[in-house]
């Protein structure tokens, strides 16, 4: 199996796309679209026509908003270009009601070629291929449902947190996998709300079992200290600071 980071930063960081993560297992898929995510998956090797499936962790703009311009151009790539593979659409609670209302309302959404699907998921794990995929739900703001991905494929396993906080359910999604992207949002010495400090996120890793961590989803702020150092200070492992277009094998 291999991810690619298509983005390691937030909503507006200058220098980094926001949340989303390109897996290659027996299939090709994306977990979250969030906005400069598309430009970095259009610079790697992947066509983009082969997506079938798209996991979202929840809806806020950092996740999600870069699926709107990725759908139009399938739209006319599949009318004029060549016919495109139907899309799933894999979510949280909310997400038939959001993709819903966005297939209905732009122009020439609901005309597409191709089959579009909307599966709202919570707990119970499904497959994609011969790739096992668990949805775990993760804390996060009181009013967004969170879901983390435990990704397995041939007795490999990914762990992704989409934004969370430290908590129970967090160890659990992370318990003894190869590789866990977390929501490293801040610095240890800079703290902040409905995310995790580098700190935590070395913590869980430990408390995981967890055999490489993948820092991510930075704010600006995350960018002017060692946070590498910070969760080092917890987590005997080894430590990844993500980039955009980094790929990893796991
Ligand atoms: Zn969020
Ligand atoms: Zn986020």
């Amino acid at each position: 199996m291999r991810v690619t980071i298509l983005g390691s930063g937030t909503n507006l960081h200058p220098r980094r796309a926001a949340a989303g993560y390109l897996v290659k297992t027996d299939n090709l898929f994306l977990m979250d679209f969030g906005p400069r995510t598309l430009s970095n998956l259009l610079k790697t090797s992947a066509d983009r026509h082969q997506i079938q499936y798209l996991l979202f962790t929840h809806y806020h703009a950092d996740h999600f908003s870069d699926f709107i311009t990725f759908f139009f151009d399938a739209v006319c790539h599949s009318k004029f270009v060549s016919p495109r593979a139907d899309l799933r659409i894999i979510g949280p609670k909310g997400t038939k009601a959001l993709f819903g209302t966005i297939l209905r309302t732009f122009p020439s959404f609901n005309d597409s070629e191709f089959r579009v699907t909307l599966k709202e998921v919570s707990t119970r794990s499904f497959s994609i291929g011969s790739t096992r995929v668990t949805p775990v739900p993760v804390t996060h703001t009181d009013r967004q449902t969170c879901l983390g991905y435990r990704i397995t494929f041939q007795g490999r396993t990914l762990a992704y947190s989409g934004d969370a906080t430290y908590a129970p359910n967090l160890i659990r999604l992370c318990r003894d996998v190869d590789l866990a992207i977390l929501d490293c949002s801040f610095p240890k010495n800079r703290p902040g709300e409905a995310h995790m400090h580098a700190g935590e996120c070395g913590r869980v890793a430990q408390e995981a079992g967890v055999k490489r961590l993948v820092l991510s989803h930075f704010y600006p702020i995350a960018d002017r200290f060692d946070v590498k150092k910070h969760a080092a200070q917890v987590f005997r492992g080894k430590i990844i600071r993500a980039r955009d277009c980094m790929t990893l094998s796991v």
